[in-house]
């Protein structure tokens, strides 16, 4: 019977497989993976598990059972070394070659190392799957000093539990405000603050030069500007490259990601791409990107399984992420390209607030919200409506957004 290949076994993978299965695919199924666990979901992992707060079975994407259950073949802490695309066969780690009928790459991405003098030492870490959880929270505790480069989601993440768990920590960001890449400016100064409000120690502007050392281990970060930071442990968050050597390799169109359509096809019809390692279409917004979330590995890993079942594909959804850091719940829905406006509703004092983006035709481009659920849903509603609303309807609490929206 004929066999579909899954290339990485990470939250896209994973998925693809329990898709394939659901919408009625009866051939093989081979979930290959080079961690040795079944899928596992990486949010947790700067959040409640290095907290402490979270089991590893709540990890998992799904009961270890299930993949027997569902016949998904699964071949752990195996590296696919290769894609035969003439022969429609991938090379495996371990020396096996197995053949396939359809093939999906759901590669995922890693994080970006930073080429600096002292990257090398102990105590220098990243985080992308659970070693790298387990030793970063190893490091975290009282009296531990943490510096994180790079103010994004994860080092915020990570220094927030940081302080949950007793340490200090410092962020270090290079642009002039955190989040600079992924979030309209109202948010940055409000989640800057609220660090700063926790302990946190937050240096915009800043440029790492060096990380420095002593018998092997690390002791300092030294900026630009002459300003030693010390500590005894530093995450290095400065986001992540797509893993797309293996698809280059075999010719498959790659830029920026391994190019696919709304279809998740890639250049060759044999060939599904899902997940962080692609460049997808952004139908809203007219353009391409890559996106880094567990929604849209979701929403990939659907519409893959749809074409190789022959089912239509899905309807595109709105790209949305979150972040939990300390007592607040962060949703952000759409992409704020070419925004004209920022709107905000509800009250940071309060607890509650959201913030709209608006094109100049005032057009909801994107929402982000803070403890405010209710009014996230409200406004994903609004950008994929792509609505137009007036700011002041926006704004005032008395309007019922939900109206708004329908
Ligand atoms: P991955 O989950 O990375 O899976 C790819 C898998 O492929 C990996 O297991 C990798 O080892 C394997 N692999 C790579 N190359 C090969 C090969 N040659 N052979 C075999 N296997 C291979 N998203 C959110 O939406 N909300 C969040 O709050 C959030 N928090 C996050 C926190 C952290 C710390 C991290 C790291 C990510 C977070 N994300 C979050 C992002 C989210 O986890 C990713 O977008 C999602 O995991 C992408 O799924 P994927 O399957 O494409 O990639």
């Amino acid at each position: 019977p004929p066999r579909i290949v899954i290339a990485g076994a990470g939250h896209a993978g994973g998925s693809a497989a329990a898709f394939l299965r659901q919408y009625g695919w009866k051939g093989g199924i081979a979930l290959v993976g080079e961690e040795a666990h079944p899928p596992y979901q990486r949010p947790p992992l700067s959040k409640a598990w290095l907290k402490g707060e979270a089991s590893a079975e709540s990890l998992a994407l799904r009961p270890a059972r299930f993949y027997a259950q569902q016949r998904i073949d699964l071949h752990l802490g195996i590296r696919v070394t290769g894609i035969d695309r003439a022969a429609r066969q991938v090379q495996l780690s371990d020396g096996r070659a197995l053949g396939y009928h359809r093939l999906i790459l759901a590669l995922g991405a890693r994080p970006r190392s930073l080429a600096l003098p002292g990257a090398g030492l102990a105590g220098v870490l990243a985080l992308r799957g659970t070693a790298d959880a387990d030793a970063l929270q190893a490091a975290l505790g009282p009296g531990r000093r943490l510096a994180v480069i790079g103010g994004g989601y994860i080092g915020l993440e990570v220094a927030a539990s940081a302080r949950a768990l007793g340490a200090e920590a410092v962020v270090l960001e290079r642009e002039a405000r955190v989040l600079a890449r992924v979030a309209g400016t109202a948010l940055s100064r409000f989640l800057e603050a609220q660090h700063r409000a926790q302990g946190v120690e937050v240096l915009t502007g800043v440029e790492v030069e060096a990380i420095e050392g002593e018998a092997g281990s690390v002791r300092a970060v030294r900026l630009r500007d002459g300003r030693r930071i010390a500590c005894d442990t530093v995450l290095v968050g400065v986001g992540a490259v797509p893993n797309t050597e293996l698809a280059e390799a075999a010719g498959l169109d790659c830029a920026g990601g391994i190019v696919v359509d709304l279809a998740a096809r890639t250049s060759d019809p044999a060939i599904h791409a899902i997940g962080d390692c692609t460049q997808r279409p952004l139908p809203l917004y007219g353009r391409s990107g890559r996106l880094e979330s567990v929604p849209n590995a979701i929403e990939q890993a659907k519409q893959a399984a749809a074409d190789l079942c022959g089912r239509p594909p899905p309807q595109p959804e709105v790209p949305w992420f979150w972040s939990d850091q300390f007592e607040l719940r962060l949703q952000m829905a759409g992409l704020a390209f070419d925004a004209h406006e920022a709107v905000i509703r509800g009250d940071a004092e309060a607890g509650g607030f959201t913030v709209f983006h608006l094109d100049p035709e005032q057009r909801v481009l994107a929402v982000e919200a803070v403890n405010a659920p209710a009014d996230f849903m409200a406004g994903r509603l609004l950008v994929a409506k792509q609505a137009r609303v007036a700011p002041e309807l926006l704004r005032d609490p008395a309007r019922s957004l939900r109206d708004l929206a329908a």
